[in-house]
């Protein structure tokens, strides 16, 4: 698992900045598509969609989420260190064994049992009474208890003296193209299905979940059980046909520019790295594709309200910049890569549709851990500039980066 680093005062200077007023209207906006009966489990998988897990944490469960869910262990022991105390649903994603099982007592988790293995263990292992989720996988043939099996799994954690059921859950995937309806119907009844087939035998289940975002965004609340998870959602708007409702938490993408200079090369012209022309100036900013530049960018930046082509490829760790349109442009100039410029912007549909990126939970996925998450207000001033799971003692430090 790899975290952001600090914002540290003498790091390069790139900054992420997101907006956490667009994640807690994200989350209203789904509090009111399920209304206020039904259990809203964040998902917060891949360090919240990249957005920054603990922040994000607080921002879901301050607008209207219930509880958490994740997939790394580590992740879940982050959040109860960051002294939240929301429950916490951990999906599969260890190898089952004492050790699971102790964490998961130790810090109050709802653990995921997917397979006999994860079954055995906490069977063998648990020494309290532990509220347990089963995953079934219902049809993407993923991870999970396959349906025919369902039952009898969840009827024999049943008999445990120390483990009870506390969710069911399952994650539908369907595809782009082809009867993508029938196909969720399908999986949609092969979960009820199972549903019905355990309460009629008696067992109760607290928690029915199948709805995470793209069921959400398809059928509205039509599939909704009692509970939903839904995760790319919490980042993207579920509806966004008016301008209004497009709430956007990638806010920025930003660097600044550590030197500047002409190019007045005349020989070998074929073999430069990118065209020149005559009077050609160019920047280098230092963020490169080991920060996750090569699917971040447009093809242009935005230097002194101008847009400026990106020059070659982003290096390891640099780009260059044509600022030949620019001349006024100079070392410690701000250079946005992604957001709002004086007059100009970027947005990141703009990135993602030049990238081909199917969604933008998934464009913050890529702003490696390089660069540091800021955390601003909608109304555009940075306030917290919070580190991955620090408190926010340093404000002048984080805040060193303003124009
Ligand atoms: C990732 C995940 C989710 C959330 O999925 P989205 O499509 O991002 O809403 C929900 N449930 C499970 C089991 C998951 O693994």
């Amino acid at each position: 698992m790899t975290f952001p680093p600090r914002v540290k005062r003498f790091s390069r200077p790139n900054v992420f900045e997101i907006d956490l007023g667009a994640v807690a209207r994200c989350v209203r906006q789904i509090r009111h598509c399920i209304g206020p009966a039904i259990h809203f489990f964040a998902t917060l998988k891949s360090n919240a969609y990249g957005y920054g897990l603990i922040p994000a944490a607080k921002a879901v469960l301050a607008s209207g989420a219930d509880a958490l869910s994740l997939v790394d262990l580590e992740d879940a022991i982050a959040l109860r260190r960051a002294r939240i105390e929301a429950p916490i649903l951990v999906y599969a994603g260890s190898v089952p064994g004492k050790d699971i099982v102790r964490a998961v007592e130790k810090y109050d988790l709802i653990p995921t049992l997917h397979s006999e293995e994860s079954l055995a263990a906490f069977a063998r292992y648990a020494t309290r009474e532990t509220g347990v989720a089963v995953k079934v996988d219902i049809g993407p043939e993923r991870i999970g208890v396959p349906v025919e099996q369902a039952v009898a799994f969840v009827k024999s954690i049943a008999q445990h003296p120390k483990l009870r059921m506390h969710v069911i859950n399952a994650h539908p995937s369907v595809p782009g193209k082809g009867s993508i309806g029938d196909c969720l119907d399908w999986q949609y009844r092969r979960f009820v299905g199972i549903c019905d087939e355990l309460e009629h035998a008696g067992i109760h289940v607290p928690f029915r979940v199948i709805a995470s975002s793209r069921i959400l965004r398809m059928t509205g609340a039509s599939m909704v059980l009692n509970a939903v998870d839904p995760g790319a959602a919490l980042f993207s708007p579920l509806a966004a046909d008016q301008p209004q409702d497009r709430y956007q938490p990638f806010r920025s993408l930003k660097s600044r520019l550590i030197q500047v200079k002409n190019v007045s090369r005349t020989e070998f012209l074929d073999e430069a790295p990118f065209r020149i022309i005559p009077n050609m100036r160019i920047g280098v900013i230092p963020i490169g594709y080991s920060d996750g530049m090569n699917k971040l960018h447009c093809g242009e930046v935005l230097v002194r309200g101008e847009r400026v082509a990106i020059l070659g490829s982003p290096a390891l760790e640099y780009t260059r910049v044509d600022l030949t349109r620019v001349p006024s442009a100079a070392v410690g100039d701000e250079v946005v890569i992604i957001g709002q410029q004086n007059a100009s912007r970027i947005d990141p549909e703009e990135v993602m549709a030049k990238q081909s990126a199917a969604r933008v939970a998934d464009l913050a996925l890529e702003v490696r851990a390089t660069i540091a998450r800021v955390y601003v207000e909608t109304s555009g001033e940075p306030t917290i500039a919070v580190p991955y799971g620090q408190k926010n003692t340093n404000r002048l430090k984080s805040t060193s980066f303003k124009a």
